[in-house]
């Protein structure tokens, strides 16, 4: 549990604790709203001198970081194992690698993604008129994360921002600050220029002094709830937000999906990250056919997984990163056992030891009505339902607030994909849980109550830059057709301009330049 001391007083500090231990491993401070308006100014004043330096230039200072965090893998795995209870190891694939992956991605491709592009503007161009655009960078970005991937979420969002040509300030969960901090101490070694980026630590109040301080965008991750109150706020100032938010991902699994792989893949793609990723398999619907092959193998795959404390090897699950999530688990799991749910394996927390140990919880026998179907549980559990056709599976699938991701096992592609284009998700894997959100080229976020707006790949570049129109006139000594004076000729054209102009069609503007010289030619006052 998070504690500050004393509540809300310059001075006051949060702690972090191993929640497996409920020992303090660290204090951070806790921003007040006046410290956080400081840090915003603060690097406001250095942005423009790292936006002027050339892409390249600021995808040194990322991949010299990135070594540093290569030599030091292994104690930043040990830091975001004990602030979370996530195994060291699973810190290193599903933290360290994809975000690795993605510093080096946009240190070498920001400048082709961000390259000003030529528009065409259809028939503008007979008149000598040409269009391109180029992307400028926001200014300051307000990053405020959660705690589920204390080092992946906001360091992609803190590389892109200053790949993009921002700085930024970054507001971590109270419940894991110190990775948070980690981020700051490696980019300042690998030598982002002082004042570029700024950790805030803190609660809420401090997420929310944050949004109010003047950011020019906020890139909020979290939950829904909160994501609404962001948004909220933001209004009030009128400063665009991402909200990725909540999901309740579905899996279908189709009569002619290899059942062990897909079995396997549920049981990763539900209790990794102690099932506290927003895109992890929450629902699960499997055809009757092949269900009791399934679920047995589900069940097996599920007993053989080994759960302790996340510093020790060979863990497959650690514990929950507080006992706050764990509760909502237990609360979800029991409602649906009261309605008739049936707990295969797990259904419990893990008794005589210390810290949020849920067991790893499969469920059968379940419905829509229960909270375990409908809303985000975010913890280890796999509820399991059957289907009879592809469209009751698809209407399952649907039949959800959430949009975020969704995956369809099938030994057909073609039948995998024409599903897939069915499903309201952000993102859908054919034969894949899970994982995407590691890819750095590709778009994620959600539709729903799952969020707005993407990052990653370019259309997450593009919401860090403003994208500016230039609009060039060749002929600057001829007056514009459709300038004044209206007369009955130029009436005439103007009715031209909407039937053959405007077509689009070179022949049909072409069917016009008579008409156009001459309204060229006449004097005009
Ligand atoms: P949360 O909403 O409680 O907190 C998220 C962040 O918002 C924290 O830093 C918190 O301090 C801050 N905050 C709280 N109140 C605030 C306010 N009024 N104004 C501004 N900031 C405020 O979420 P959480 O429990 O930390 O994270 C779990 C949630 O995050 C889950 O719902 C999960 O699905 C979601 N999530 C989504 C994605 C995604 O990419 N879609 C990724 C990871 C997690």
């Amino acid at each position: 549990m998070v504690q500050t001391i004393p509540t809300k007083l310059p001075g006051a500090e949060i702690i972090s604790n191993d929640p497996t231990t409920g020992k303090e491993i660290g204090r951070a401070p806790l921003f007040m709203p006046e410290e956080v308006a400081h840090a915003v100014a603060r690097v406001r004043e250095a942005q423009p001198e790292w936006a002027a330096l050339s892409v390249r230039e600021r995808g040194r200072v990322i991949m010299k970081s990135r070594k540093i965090i290569l030599r030091e893998l292994e104690e930043i795995a040990a830091l975001i194992s004990s602030e979370t209870g996530k195994p060291a190891a699973e810190a290193v694939s599903l933290e360290l690698t994809p975000a690795l992956d993605l510093m080096q991605y946009f240190a070498r491709n920001t400048a082709g993604l961000l390259r000003p592009r030529r528009i065409g503007i259809g028939q503008y161009w007979t008149m000598g008129r040409s269009s391109y655009e180029v992307y400028k960078p926001l200014g300051v970005i307000g990053i405020i994360s959660p705690w589920n991937f204390p080092w992946a979420t906001p360091l992609d969002e803190v590389v892109m921002a200053l790949m993009s040509g921002n700085a930024a300030v970054l507001k971590p969960s109270e419940l894991t600050p110190l990775t948070a901090l980690k981020i700051k101490e490696v980019l300042a070694r690998g030598g982002l220029p002082d004042g570029l980026l700024e950790v805030v630590t803190g609660d809420g109040s401090t997420g929310a002094a944050l949004v109010a301080a003047g950011v020019n965008k906020i890139m909020f991750t979290g939950s829904v709830a909160t994501g609404k109150r962001v948004a909220e706020a933001a209004a009030k100032y009128l400063i665009p937000v991402v909200l990725e938010l909540g999901g309740k991902d579905p899996m279908l699994v189709l009569d002619d999906a290899n059942v062990e792989n897909a079995a396997r893949a549920a049981v990763w793609g539900a209790f990794a990250n102690c099932g506290q990723s927003c895109s992890s398999v929450e629902r699960c619907y499997v055809h009757e056919s092949i269900a009791e092959r399934f679920i047995a193998e589900v069940v097996k795959e599920t007993r053989r997984l080994r759960q302790g404390p996340g510093r020790e090897e060979n863990i497959d699950v650690g514990s929950m990163s507080s006992e706050r999530q764990l509760r909502i688990v237990e609360r979800h799991v029991n409602q649906a056992i009261d309605n008739g749910a049936t707990a295969l394996t797990g259904g419990e927390r893990v008794r005589d030891v210390t810290g949020p140990f849920y067991a790893p919880t499969v469920l059968t026998n379940v419905n829509h009505n229960m909270d375990v179907m409908r809303e985000e549980t975010f913890g280890p559990v796999l509820p399991i339902m059957k289907f009879r056709s592809e469209e009751e599976a698809v209407r399952l699938a649907n039949d959800s607030d959430f949009g975020l991701t969704a995956s369809v096992w099938t030994n057909n592609i073609t039948r995998g994909k024409r599903l897939a284009a069915k499903i309201d998700a952000g993102t859908v894997m054919i034969n894949e849980v899970f994982y995407t959100h590691g890819i750095a080229q590709t778009p994620w976020g959600g539709l729903k109550q799952s969020g707005l707006g993407r990052t990653h790949g370019r259309a997450g570049l593009l919401e860090l830059v403003h994208t500016q129109h230039i609009h060039v006139n060749r002929l600057p000594f001829m007056p514009d057709l459709w300038w004044f004076n209206y007369d009955e000729r130029a009436a005439r054209l103007f009715r031209g301009f909407a039937r053959r102009f405007a077509s689009g069609s070179l022949l049909q503007t072409m069917l016009l330049l008579p008409q156009m010289i001459q309204r060229w030619r006449e004097p005009r006052n």
